[in-house]
């Protein structure tokens, strides 16, 4: 999830909403926000899903 605003010039900023990170800021094109959107490895969503993965494994465990 990112949440995008744009400058007064027309650029864009993007920011991920799951680490509050500024991914990019005064992008001129919403592709290359996309692109950028795209490339951002957020430690939170990686945290998430580890911790998913890690709760679907105990409750596998405990079925079992
Ligand atoms: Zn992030």
């Amino acid at each position: 999830m990112y949440s995008r605003t744009q400058n007064e010039n027309g650029t864009y900023n993007t920011r991920c909403l799951d680490c509050m990170m500024t991914v990019a800021s005064s992008i001129e094109t919403e592709d290359d926000v996309e692109r950028l959107e795209s490339r951002h490895m957020c430690p939170e969503r990686a945290l998430a899903q580890l911790l998913t993965k890690e709760t679907a494994i105990a409750a596998q465990a405990q079925r079992n």
